[in-house]
C-alpha cells in the first residue's frame, strides 16, 4: 500500500503526518520550527528518516508542504511569511530536493487546509469551498472546481484582510479594521474588555478567548456582547463572500470557531441581510471537522492528487 506525507510548517510548530489514498492518518508529530535556516533543514531531513522507519514496507509515494505566508506557485517561493521571515524569497524546490528524493509539491498552509476540507468534508466534494480559520488570525482557502485558487500572484483567499470595519482598530498588514482584527481571539478579549464596566473587571480575569466563550455560556453580558460583535463582523464578511463566489460550502474553522453557536448562529443571520437570499439558502456555512491536522492533511491529499493527475 502506498502513502503520501504532509508538512505543515508553521512559524512555532512543524506538524506531520502520512496518509493512505483515503486520508486516513497512519502516523502523525510535531517538532518545534527552528528559525535558523540551516538547522530548518536538518529538522525536515531528521523528521524525513523518522518518516520512512513508520512507513515500513509501504512506499511513500509523494510529499505536500504547508508554508506559512503568500505562495506564489509559478515561482514556488513565499513573497512574504509574517510568521517564518527567514522563508521569505527562499527558492524551496532546490532546497527541498536536497533532503527528498521523489515527487513533492507546496503551497500555502490556509489554502492546504482548505483543501484538506474539501476532500473529506462530506460523502460528495463540492464545487467551490472557502475556508475561514478563526484563531490568533484569520487564515482562508479558496478552492474552485477542485483546484486551490491562489490569484495571479498567490494574495487571493487573504479573506483576513477584507475590511468589515472601516472606521475599526489598524491591523497588521497596514490596513484598518479587517475581518481578522474584528473576530480573531485577540479582538474577542479587546471587545470584551471594551463592555466591560470596571468594577466587573475587578471581579474576573479574562485572558483567552475561551475565557470569554466560558463566560459567554455562563449568560454573561460583556462577554455575549463580545461574541455578538464579532459574529456582526464575521457576518458582512460571510454575506460578502457569498455574493462574490456563491461557494457550496463556507468552513469556518480554527479555536474561536470551535465555539460553535455562540458565534456562528448571530453571523449566520447577520450574512443573511448582506446578500441574496437565494444564494444564502444555497450556501451550507459548516464548522470545519479537520482540526489542527488539516494542514498536513491537505498537504498530503493534494500530492496524492498531483502525483495521479
Ligand atoms: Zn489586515
Amino acid at each position: 500500500m502506498a502513502l503520501a506525507a504532509g508538512f505543515d510548517v508553521g512559524g512555532t510548530q512543524i506538524k506531520f503526518g502520512l496518509l493512505d489514498h483515503k486520508g486516513k492518518i497512519i502516523f502523525q508529530g510535531n517538532e518545534k520550527t527552528p528559525q535558523d535556516f540551516q538547522l530548518f533543514g536538518q529538522k525536515l531531513d531528521q523528521i524525513w528518516e523518522k518518516m520512512k522507519i513508520q512507513a515500513g514496507r509501504r512506499k511513500i509515494v509523494a510529499v505536500g508542504f504547508g508554508f506559512p505566508g503568500i505562495f506564489c506557485p509559478e515561482r514556488e517561493i513565499i513573497i512574504q511569511s509574517p510568521n517564518f521571515p527567514a522563508l521569505d524569497g527562499l527558492p524551496l524546490r532546490p532546497f527541498l530536493k536536497k533532503i527528498f528524493n521523489l515527487p513533492f509539491w507546496m503551497d500555502n498552509d490556509a489554502n492546504l487546509a482548505a483543501y484538506g476540507e474539501w476532500f473529506l468534508g462530506g460523502k460528495k466534494k463540492p464545487e467551490s469551498l472557502v475556508l475561514l480559520t478563526l484563531g490568533t488570525g484569520v487564515g482562508s482557502g479558496i478552492i474552485l472546481s477542485g483546484e486551490i485558487w491562489h490569484g495571479s500572484l498567490g494574495f487571493a483567499a487573504e479573506i483576513g484582510h477584507l475590511t468589515v470595519n472601516p472606521e475599526g482598530v489598524k491591523c497588521h498588514c497596514g490596513n484598518r479594521g479587517c475581518l481578522e482584527t474584528e473576530v480573531s481571539a485577540k479582538a474577542l478579549v479587546r471587545h470584551y474588555l471594551n463592555f466591560s464596566t470596571r468594577k466587573e473587571l475587578q471581579k474576573k480575569v479574562v485572558l483567552t478567548a475561551k475565557d470569554v466563550a466560558l463566560l459567554a455560556r455562563k449568560g454573561d453580558k460583556a462577554a455575549r456582547k463580545s461574541f455578538d460583535r464579532a459574529a456582526y463582523f464575521l457576518g458582512i464578511a460571510l454575506g460578502a463572500i457569498i455574493n462574490f463566489l456563491n461557494p457550496e460550502v463556507i468552513v469556518i474553522g480554527g479555536g474561536v470557531g470551535a465555539s460553535g453557536d455562540l458565534l456562528l448562529k448571530p453571523a449566520r443571520q447577520e450574512a443573511k441581510k448582506h446578500c441574496f437570499q437565494a444564494a444564502f439558502k444555497a450556501t451550507k456555512i459548516r464548522r470545519a471537522i479537520l482540526g489542527n491536522e488539516a494542514g498536513f492533511i491537505g498537504a498530503a491529499l493534494m500530492a496524492w492528487f498531483k502525483r495521479t493527475k
